[in-house]
């Protein structure tokens, strides 16, 4: 185990590996637990109430190695003393990226929805389109997209977490410069002006390319369809999240093709032909600003993929991001640095998973109430009767519309008020959402997805729990310890 410490005037310590001495600080009210120690395995941060003395601490550096990457982030944590150097933790954080990109396509498809409907309207009453030239002074100036910003922030945040419990001015950071060239990977031969020819040059759009590429036959039955309609089909559909690259889509005969959709016969996502290269393309365009951007903070030195493999092949390790963070700490730019392999100590390590949830959730605060419609009777006494003009989607069947209220009633006189803003709707149902942590008669656990209808939390440990066995402990900090 190892705890973090903290002193009186909130300067940040060695970690320590002294369970009892930590023990018996606690006990006897000398320090206190800040953060952590709910799951088991889980690091301590305690504040002890003293102020460190800094000339009896032994002079030590930390060494920081990050693999970066678009889904998954690895990362370690070294301590060097006296010529010897020392695993304390290592990880892996996994990012949000690909919801990112799914929560973008959603919102454009609505807004598309959206206005459509609302123009469609406006051409009715006045017999003209509605058009607004586009405001270009609305768009907010960032320098990277979305999902690039998601990653750059993720490794910030892990960069913030750490540097809350190792000091600063002691680190170094190790971080593999990955900057692939996509093009090369496809043809080795590449040179000057092919690099402006892809693979779809010369074609008229994505279409042709695939029939060209497939050769003209149908990938399931291996027909020659020169002649035959032919079909282009998407492995993973367009609304499980498929796109419109290359490698998503197959030619097909019109025949299989109807099986294919009604299900007779499977397309499997094997059949799939090129690598996508979205991930290393994000990575490439974020790389250069994480590398200059960090090395004004701490300083910095660069490592690259092909010395990590080879280090990882010739000492037979696994591969998985933690272990190549850890080869990453130990290398620099020109190979491994042999000086500490004698003194190195990889057994009393720990492993902390990180995840990332979302913590704004655009429903509870964009949600309106319903417009309101009242009768006074003859004791001066106001009665709700109908809810919204129309009918709103989803709206209770006991609360009648104005519009069905007054095919009844078309005389009655009646008082409106205009719904507003609901703002806290979370405080007073949804007691629970993604990433909060709560406890349960298994024990501590993350909330993966909460249930509202059914009043059941599925967690990231246990599966699902009723909710009322569960007392929320910590609220979702979005970057939260799995
Ligand atoms: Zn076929
Ligand atoms: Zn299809």
């Amino acid at each position: 185990m190892i705890t973090f410490v903290i002193d009186s005037r909130n300067n940040i310590g060695h970690p320590t590996r002294k369970g009892r001495m930590v023990r018996r600080l606690l006990k006897k009210g000398k320090a206190k637990v800040l953060k952590g120690g709910l799951k088991k395995g889980q690091p301590l941060l305690i504040q002890i109430f003293k102020k460190f003395d800094k000339s009896k601490t032994i002079k030590a550096n930390f060494r920081i190695g990050i693999d970066p990457g678009y889904k998954h982030i690895g990362y370690s944590v070294f301590k060097i003393y006296k010529n010897h150097i020392e695993l304390l933790l290592t990880g892996e954080v996994e990012t949000r990226t690909s919801e990112v990109t799914k929560n973008l396509s959603d919102r454009q498809m609505y807004r598309n929805v959206r206005r459509g409907y609302r123009r469609k309207n406006v051409k009715r009453k006045f017999d003209l389109v509605k058009f607004r030239h586009p405001r270009w002074k609305n768009r907010a100036k960032y320098m990277f997209q979305p999902t690039h910003r998601h990653l750059i922030i993720s490794h910030i945040n892990l960069l913030k977490w750490l540097f809350k419990r190792i000091p600063k001015e002691q680190c170094k950071l190790h971080l593999e410069y990955n900057r692939f060239d996509v093009q090369k990977i496809i043809n080795p031969n590449i040179q000057g002006k092919q690099y402006q020819q892809g693979l779809q040059y010369g074609f008229e759009n994505v279409k042709a390319y695939i029939r060209d590429r497939d050769n003209y036959t149908c990938q399931i039955c291996k027909k020659k369809i020169a002649n035959i309609r032919n079909e282009v089909h998407h492995i993973i559909p367009k609304s499980k999240g498929g796109s419109n690259r290359p490698n998503n889509l197959i030619l097909l005969c019109s025949d299989c093709h109807k099986k294919v959709h009604t299900g007779k016969v499977t397309c499997s996502p094997k059949l799939i032909k090129n690598k996508d290269f979205r991930d290393t393309g994000v990575l490439n365009s974020c790389m250069k600003w994480m590398y200059e951007n960090f090395g004004k903070k701490i300083p910095i030195v660069k490592t690259y993929g092909y010395i990590t493999k080879a280090v990882r092949l010739a000492k037979n390790i696994s591969k998985t991001h933690a272990h190549d963070a850890m080869i990453i700490a130990l290398c620099n730019e020109d190979g491994f640095e042999t000086e500490f392999t004698k003194y190195t100590n990889y057994d009393h390590y720990i492993t902390v998973n990180f995840k990332q949830y979302r913590r704004h959730i655009r429903t509870w605060t964009h949600r309106l109430e319903d417009r309101k419609y009242y009768l006074i009777d003859n004791n001066l006494k106001k009665k709700c009767i109908a809810h919204n003009r129309r009918r709103r989607t989803g709206q209770a069947k006991k609360y009648l519309s104005l519009e069905e209220y007054r095919r009844q009633y078309p005389k009655a006189q009646l008082i409106a008020k205009s719904g507003g803003p609901i703002m806290k709707q979370s405080e007073k149902k949804m007691t629970f959402r993604r990433g909060d942590i709560i406890k349960c008669p298994k024990g501590v656990a993350t909330v993966q997805h909460y249930m509202f209808r059914h009043k059941e939390i599925i967690t990231t440990q246990f599966g699902r729990i009723n909710q009322k066995y569960c007392t929320k402990i910590l609220n979702n900090s979005g970057i939260c310890i799995v």
